[in-house]
C-alpha cells in the first residue's frame, strides 16, 4: 500500500475580512513549444484552489504533522501516511502566506477521481484553513474571490475571459450545482466539469492505454425555455454521450438510462463500438429516446445496436437540453462520420475521439478517416476557443489549444520524417513504415501503416510529393504487397534471432490475424 496511490492536497482558505471570498491561485501555463505558430495559440487564465501534491511521510524523521481539529482515527490513519504539513507549507509559501503562522486547519473530504486511466486513480485531500486576521500580502498569482463570481465565470463563459478549474467545482460548487434528478448506481464513480455536466468511465472495448469510455450525462434542473424562436434539431429533458460500456456493465447503464427523464436524446461522436455497444440498452430502457449521429455513422451501427429511427446531423446544428443550448461541431478526421458537441453556455467541448486523456488519437481509415480532415478540425477547435476539452476516453483536458497544437506539432514532425523517406527513395508503403518505424517494435508496423498511408495522401493534396514519386505505384504496394512483406520480415528477424523459434512464429501468426481482424473491423 501506498507507493502506488497519487494524492493532491487542495487548500480552502476564507478570506477572514470576507466569509464569502476564497483564495484562488493562477495555474502555471503548461511549456511554450517555442515556435512562433503554435504559442500564438493561448488558453485564457485558469484559477483554481492552490493545491500541492502529497509525499508519502518519511515516518524516520519527525516533522511537524498537521493537527485537524476534526480528526477522527479513521482519517488518522490515510492522513498520517502523508507529510501534510510540508504540503500544507508549500502552498501558504506560494500564494504568500507564509509568515501567517496561526492557520487552524479543518479535514473537509477525499475525493477519488473515477477511473479515467491510465494509471491508478488520484485522490485529492480537501483541507480548510482559517487564519487568523493579520497584515498579509497575497503572492502576484493569488487572489480572493466570491462562490458568485466563480459560478458566473463556470457557468456563463464567454470566450477568453479567465476559466475556474475543477478543484474548486468538486471542492466547493458541486454539493449547490449538482444535478439533482441524476442517479448514478453507488459501484460507479463520476465526476462533474463544468457544473451541470457529468462523466462517468464505464468499461468498455477499448484500445490500450484506456479501459472505459466516459458515458456523458447532462440532465439540467431548469427547463425554462427561453430560445422559443430558434430552430433545434431537437430538444429534450436530458442528454446522453457515447453509451458504449461493454456488456459487463449493461446493468448500470440500465440503471442510469432508467432514472434519466423520459424525453431523452441519446448523441454518438462516432460508430466505433466502445462507442455504441450500450445503445441497445438505452433503447430497452427508453424506447422513446431519440438517437442523433452523423449519416455515416449510423450506417455503420449495427441493427443490434439501434433497430429505432434516428435524425440525422450534419455538424453544425443546435439542440435544446432543458432549455441549455448544445451545437454539433462537424469534426471528421478520426472517421468521414465524427462529430463534436459544445455545450454553449460553458463553453466546453465535447471531442469524441479526437483527442484522448492521454496520448494521441488514430484515424479510423476504413471508415474515412482523413488526415486533412483531421488538421482542419483541429483548427476548428481552436477557434472556438473552448474552455475545456473534454475527451471520450481519459481526464478532461484544462488546456485545449496546448493540447491541440500538440497534436499538431506531433502529427507534422511524423509527415516530415515520412516526406524524408520518400525523398530518400523509398517508394512503397513498406519502405516508408521501415524508414519511418525503424525503432518501433515490428508487430506494431501494420497499425503504424494506416497512419502512413494517411500522411502520404495529406502530402500528395499539399503537393508536397517529389515529382518522380508514382501515388499509383505506391497505392499498388499497400494492401497485400505491403502484408507479405511485413509477415515476411516479421518472420525471417524473428527467425534470425533463433531463440524461442516457435513462440515467435505463433507470436507473428496471432499478429498476423489480429491484422486481418483489424481489416475488417476497427475499435477505439
Ligand atoms: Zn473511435
Ligand atoms: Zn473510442
Amino acid at each position: 500500500m501506498g507507493t502506488q496511490q497519487r494524492v493532491n492536497l487542495a487548500v480552502i482558505i476564507k478570506n477572514p475580512l470576507n466569509d464569502d471570498e476564497l483564495l484562488l491561485t493562477k495555474q502555471a501555463l503548461p511549456p511554450k513549444f517555442n515556435d512562433p505558430e503554435y504559442d500564438s495559440y493561448q488558453d485564457s487564465d485558469l484559477w483554481d484552489l492552490p493545491s500541492a501534491q502529497l509525499s508519502l511521510l518519511d515516518r524516520s524523521l519527525t516533522t511537524s504533522q498537521v493537527q485537524f481539529e476534526n480528526e477522527d482515527s479513521s482519517l488518522s490513519e490515510f492522513l498520517n501516511q502523508f507529510d501534510v504539513g510540508s504540503a500544507a507549507d508549500q502552498v501558504l509559501r506560494e500564494v504568500g502566506l507564509e509568515k501567517t503562522t496561526n492557520v487552524k486547519w479543518k479535514f473537509l473530504k477525499v475525493i477519488e477521481e473515477p477511473e479515467f486511466g491510465p494509471g491508478v486513480p488520484i485522490k485529492t485531500l480537501y483541507i480548510v484553513g482559517e487564519l487568523e486576521i493579520h497584515d498579509w500580502k497575497l503572492g502576484d498569482c493569488s487572489k480572493w474571490m466570491s462562490t458568485k463570481s466563480c459560478e458566473d465565470l463556470l457557468l456563463e463563459v464567454k470566450p477568453h475571459n479567465d476559466r475556474i478549474g475543477p478543484l474548486v467545482v468538486a471542492g466547493l460548487l458541486n454539493d449547490s450545482l449538482q444535478s439533482a434528478n441524476l442517479h448514478i448506481p453507488p459501484t460507479l464513480r463520476s465526476l462533474e466539469y463544468p457544473p451541470g455536466v457529468k462523466l462517468v468511465p464505464m468499461k468498455s472495448r477499448t484500445a490500450k492505454p484506456f479501459h472505459t469510455t466516459n458515458l456523458i450525462i447532462f440532465v439540467p434542473d431548469t427547463s425554462c425555455n427561453d430560445f422559443s424562436g430558434d430552430n433545434f434539431l431537437a430538444s429534450g429533458d436530458a442528454l446522453i454521450v457515447d453509451p458504449g460500456c461493454s456488456s459487463a456493465v449493461h446493468k448500470e447503464l440500465e440503471k442510469i438510462v432508467t432514472a434519466l427523464p423520459r424525453k431523452l436524446i441519446v448523441f454518438v461522436t462516432h460508430h466505433h463500438h466502445d462507442h455504441v455497444d450500450g445503445l441497445s440498452v438505452v433503447q430497452k430502457c427508453n424506447p422513446d429516446a431519440t438517437l442523433l449521429a452523423h449519416e455515416n455513422t449510423y450506417r455503420r451501427i449495427g441493427k443490434d445496436d439501434w433497430s429505432l429511427g434516428h435524425i440525422p446531423v450534419l455538424g453544425s446544428e443546435e439542440i435544446c437540453i432543458g432549455g441549455q443550448r448544445l451545437r454539433f461541431i462537424s469534426a471528421s478526421g478520426h472517421t468521414d462520420g465524427h462529430v463534436a458537441l459544445l455545450h454553449v453556455a460553458t463553453n466546453s467541448l465535447i471531442v469524441g475521439d479526437h483527442c484522448v486523456g492521454q496520448g494521441s488519437a488514430l484515424l479510423d481509415i476504413t471508415a474515412g478517416g482523413d488526415m486533412s480532415d483531421y488538421f482542419n478540425t483541429t483548427y476548428k477547435f481552436m477557434e472556438l476557443s473552448p474552455h475545456v476539452l473534454i475527451p471520450m476516453h481519459g481526464r478532461v483536458n484544462m488546456w485545449p489549444k496546448h493540447m491541440l497544437c500538440g497534436y499538431l506539432k506531433n502529427r507534422r514532425k511524423r509527415e516530415s520524417t515520412i516526406l524524408k523517406a520518400i525523398e530518400d527513395g523509398a517508394k512503397t508503403l513498406f519502405d516508408i513504415v521501415k524508414h519511418t518505424y525503424a525503432d518501433v517494435d515490428r508487430s506494431l508496423w501494420f497499425h503504424a501503416s494506416s497512419n502512413v498511408r494517411l500522411h502520404v495522401d495529406h502530402l500528395a493534396l499539399q503537393n508536397k510529393l517529389p515529382q518522380e514519386f508514382s501515388m499509383q505505384r505506391f497505392q499498388s504496394s499497400c494492401k497485400l504487397s505491403f502484408f507479405s512483406r511485413w509477415i515476411w520480415g516479421y518472420l525471417t528477424v524473428s527467425i534470425k534471432h533463433h531463440h524461442l523459434q516457435i513462440v515467435k512464429v505463433l507470436g507473428a501468426g496471432a499478429a498476423a490475424s489480429s491484422a486481418v481482424l483489424y481489416l475488417r473491423s476497427r475499435d477505439a
